[in-house]
């Protein structure tokens, strides 16, 4: 691995901070300590004094910032021209960019513009034993498989998925340095135009999914959609949100935006209370970074223990009724 920094390429709208961004950080600590280099994030934007603040708060040595009125709105070539240029200046060796529309139309155009290697969608980042080189994890064939890929150019960029790691801690007392930098970018530079931006309507069911601290979610175990009210009783006591397997989902037990999983939501609530429910790869890369999981299975070696913090082995149509009535005796 060749000597320099480890970059991030700090994600933000309207200012302000990206969540993804600050789970990339917490890695991209990890990784700068055990390399002892140091953590450099990239916050390329308009009027971002705010931003860059922010981004110091969550464990950066450095962060460079481009402050420009030409970089307001995402464009690849305005933001494409800054970011190598930058790269020039400062050679990295690690890049890490949050896998956004935006972000990976930037990471693949300086990777095809630099000829160097880019592994897209990491899940997992790993540094190897001798840690000379870093094994970036990906999802392969839908989320069946993960597959190790190396880099074999000098400089590595790889693009990092939604929710992939916890998020770093936001802590006021972190000692940063702040580098301003001039764009080079010239109204010429942009050949594109910003019109309008419109937010799409995000689904309320996935909104509390994403923002709920806690989340209960069931699985064929339920046995049928007349038992789906168990799922949605204990998540109401709870104050919680529901969730589902991808199976129950597909059998319509229950609404398809409540899938959990690879090829659903990403969720790190507080707590994950699993009810019949396998723990299939697909389903607990979308819930393992949870901070406590709790999982109600009658079969003592089902997968889902693996990763569970409190373990019951047991029906659940036995246990989650008297569980349901338990806290409405205590509230
Ligand atoms: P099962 O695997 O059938 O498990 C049911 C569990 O309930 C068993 O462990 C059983 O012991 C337990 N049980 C049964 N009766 C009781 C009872 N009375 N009390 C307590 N426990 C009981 N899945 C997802 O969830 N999310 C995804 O995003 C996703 N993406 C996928 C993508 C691809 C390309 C593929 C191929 C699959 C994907 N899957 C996904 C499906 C995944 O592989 C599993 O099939 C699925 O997660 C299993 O759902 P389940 O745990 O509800 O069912």
């Amino acid at each position: 691995m060749k000597n320099g920094n480890i970059w991030i390429l700090n994600e933000a709208l309207d200012n302000t901070l990206s969540p993804i961004s600050t789970e990339i950080m917490s890695k991209g600590r990890e990784l700068a300590d055990a390399l002892e280099k140091e953590l450099v994030v990239i916050e390329l934007g308009y009027e971002n004094d705010e931003i860059v603040k922010e981004i110091g708060y969550y464990g950066a040595d450095k962060v460079i910032q481009v402050n420009n009125k030409l970089l307001k709105h995402y464009n690849t070539l305005g933001y494409v021209k800054v970011f190598d240029n930058l790269m020039d200046k400062y050679d990295p060796s690690i890049i890490m960019i949050p896998a956004t529309y935006n972000r990976r139309d930037l990471a693949g155009r300086i990777c095809a513009k630099r000829g160097i290697g880019l592994v897209a969608d990491c899940s997992k980042v790993e540094l190897t034993d001798d840690k000379k080189d870093i094994k970036w994890i990906r999802p392969t064939f839908d989320g069946k498989l993960f597959c190790d890929v190396r880099i074999t150019s000098e400089t590595m960029i790889a693009t990092i998925g939604k929710g992939s790691f916890v998020a770093a801690n936001r802590n006021e007392d972190n000692k940063f340095e702040i580098i301003k930098e001039d764009s080079q970018l010239t109204e010429e530079d942009i050949k594109t135009k910003f019109v309008d931006f419109k937010k799409s309507d995000i689904n309320p069911l996935i909104e509390k999914l994403l923002n709920s601290k806690v989340v209960v979610a069931g699985g064929k175990g339920l046995g049928g959609p007349e038992n789906w009210h168990l799922v949605e009783e204990l998540a109401n006591e709870l104050g919680g949100a529901v969730g589902a397997t991808k199976v129950v989902c597909d059998l319509g037990w229950c609404d398809k935006n409540l899938q959990v999983g690879v090829t659903g939501i990403n969720v790190k609530p507080d707590v994950y209370i699993a009810l019949g429910i396998s723990g299939a790869i697909q389903h607990t890369k979308g819930m393992e970074n949870s901070k406590v999981i709790i999982a109600i299975n009658n079969d003592p070696n089902a997968e889902i223990f693996k990763i569970s913090n409190y373990k019951i082995v047991g029906d659940l149509f036995d246990i989650v009724p008297l569980l349901i009535e338990e806290i409405k005796k205590r509230k």
